[in-house]
């Protein structure tokens, strides 16, 4: 959804108008400057537009204690991804200094502000009060009160000539599962026989090009829909010789998908060609399950599967993190149980995990082994952590200096996250943001 971020001084009633926006009476209403607050996504609509707004903190200027820069920080965040804003002024205080230097600022951002003069009450007094706000150079301001509701239609108005329409359909929850693999490891053999284990077969659908035909299956109550079908089920060109195992196509495949089947013939384990496409799915950021397929090949004692877990899981670094399955295609082997693996990685690479929740697991992680320090003997420091986005799960940690940490430092962070958060069968991205 495009999103709406409401920005303005502490005090001024913004998550009041959020509330008001959102249509929830019994939301709870704070507004005061925090640090690791998190921004908020509420939905919204207004005639035929729907969007999220985001509630960014107290804003504050005029006042220099360590905390501020970074509330700064997280409205920039939420502008940065905004279509539209809502800077919200109180017509009772009237035009104030802070007013001005916010007004500064956002005058430089290419993001259309809409000014909501909050707090009139009365009709006649508002527009002398919000008329004030002129002075700010951000055309119109709207008189309004979020407590009453009124004024808030004319203001709605303006906004959604912002707010683009989205025409497309409003995006299901069914689950995009590419199948990838080097010829003959059986990935048409395991495509009919995830398909054979489901209840519902609905018919093939064509996808965005002709020959792209992508089949639609339902398990437990889920959709899941197998990308370019009639690429696998295709019957290999011989004359391209070996080499060639439609890898654009592959690569396509893997640019659709939410989660990528990844297969490959245990007999010859991890090939070159099966390291590029590794690669590929991690650097998509894309959830990912491998399946080691014809496991009824290999003659086994009970050490065997551990045995090759661990031979296939190095060669295979670029998506260590992904779950791993030894089927047999064809006798049907833990085939059911590959929808169950798709299904979490799905669910973690869409995960969102509160800021409070990553914070503490920075806190602890610099207990048991605090950031290195440069040779000038300056300590690196991370003052917090929030995850701006899912699919993957992306986290900016703010920090002093980035260049204070160190390739290990930030191999350790990441395995930290993977530790306490979980988050199998995805990638997650850590992004490492200096601040003065
Ligand atoms: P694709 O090129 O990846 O689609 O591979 P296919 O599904 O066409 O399979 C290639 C060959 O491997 C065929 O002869 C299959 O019968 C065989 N095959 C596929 N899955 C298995 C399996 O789980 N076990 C064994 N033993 N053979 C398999």
């Amino acid at each position: 959804l495009p999103i709406v971020a409401i920005v303005g001084r502490p005090n001024v009633g913004k998550s009041m108008l959020v509330n008001r926006l959102a249509g929830e009476q019994d939301a709870i209403v704070y507004d005061e400057p925090g640090v690791t607050r998190d921004r908020t996504y509420r939905s919204a609509f207004w005639q035929d537009r729907d969007f999220s707004v985001v509630d960014t903190g107290g804003l504050v200027f005029d006042d220099d204690t360590e905390f501020l820069p970074l509330i700064r920080e997280q409205v920039m965040l939420a502008l940065s991804e905004a279509c539209a804003a809502i800077f919200v002024v109180d017509g009772q205080a009237g035009l104030t200094g802070g007013d001005q230097t916010i007004a500064e600022w956002l005058r430089e951002q290419s993001v259309p502000v809409i000014l909501a003069v909050n707090k009139c009450e009365s009709e006649q007094q508002g527009l002398m009060q919000a008329s004030e706000f002129w002075e700010l150079g951000l055309g119109e301001p709207f008189p309004m009160s979020a407590i009453h509701g009124s004024g808030t239609g004319e203001l709605l108005d303006e906004l959604i000539t912002h707010i683009p329409t989205v025409d497309t359909l409003p995006e299901t929850d069914e689950i995009k599962v590419a199948i990838v693999g080097r010829p003959n490891v059986g990935k048409s053999s395991l495509l009919n026989a995830l398909v054979g284990e489901t209840r519902a077969i609905v018919s093939p659908i064509s996808g965005t090009t002709r020959d792209a035909i992508d089949t639609l299956v339902e398990r437990n109550g889920k959709t899941f829909r197998l990308i370019d079908t009639a690429g696998i089920r295709k019957k290999k060109n011989v004359e391209f010789g070996p080499e060639f195992f439609g890898i654009n196509r592959a690569f396509k495949a893997i640019r659709r998908a939410d989660v990528v089947l990844f297969v490959i013939d245990v007999l010859d384990g991890v090939t070159e060609q099966d390291q590029k496409l590794a690669g590929r799915i991690a650097e998509e950021g894309r959830a990912c399950v491998v399946v080691v397929n014809k496991w009824d090949a290999v003659e086994k004692d009970s050490y065997t599967i551990y045995d090759h877990q661990k031979i296939l899981k190095d060669r295979l670094y670029f998506v260590d993190w992904a779950e791993m399955i030894f089927t047999s295609a064809i006798n049907g082997q833990r085939v059911p149980k590959v929808f169950d693996l798709v299904e979490t990685a799905a669910e973690q690479h869409q995960r969102r995990v509160s800021t409070a929740v990553i914070n503490e697991v920075i806190e602890d992680a610099i207990k048991w082994h605090s950031p290195p320090t440069s040779r000038q003997g300056r300590q690196g420091k991370i003052y917090y952590g929030t995850q701006v986005r899912s699919q993957p799960p992306t986290i900016v940690l703010f920090v002093n200096d980035s260049q204070r940490f160190n390739e290990n430092y930030r191999r350790y962070m990441e395995s930290q996250f993977r530790q306490q958060l979980d988050f199998s069968g995805t990638p997650i991205r850590i992004l490492w943001r200096s601040k003065k």
